[in-house]
This record gives C-alpha cells, sequence and structure tokens, in this order.
C-alpha cells in the first residue's frame, strides 16, 4: 500500500512512498518531507507547519 502525503489546502499530492526500497532514506516522516519540502505546498504556498503537521495526511 503506498503511503501518501497531501496538502490540506489543495489536495495536491507532496510525496507518495510506493514502495520500501524506493529511495536511500526511506520512508520520511512528515517533518523530514516538510523540511524536503522547504516548508510549504510546492504547488498552493500553503504552510505545512514545523513541527505540527496536522496539514499533511497519512493514507495507507
Ligand atoms: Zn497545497
Amino acid at each position: 500500500m503506498p503511503v501518501i502525503y497531501k496538502c490540506s489546502a489543495c489536495g495536491f499530492v507532496l510525496y507518495s512512498f510506493e514502495k520500501v526500497g524506493q529511495d536511500f532514506y526511506g520512508l520520511p516522516t512528515p517533518s523530514e518531507l516538510a523540511t524536503k519540502l522547504g516548508g510549504r505546498c510546492s504547488k498552493c504556498g500553503n504552510s505545512l507547519g514545523i513541527p505540527k503537521l496536522g496539514n499533511i495526511k497519512l493514507i495507507k
């Protein structure tokens, strides 16, 4: 089952993790992901908030 992080404001898929071994880092935590993205949705600019990440939804 893929894990998908979505922006709560626009629904843009910020990151999807399809399977283990996809990259060197494994599944990023929401805070790691927000840091990687500069703390903002790359589409609408909605602040993802660090470390408060209620904006990011984890779908399994
Ligand atoms: Zn967004």
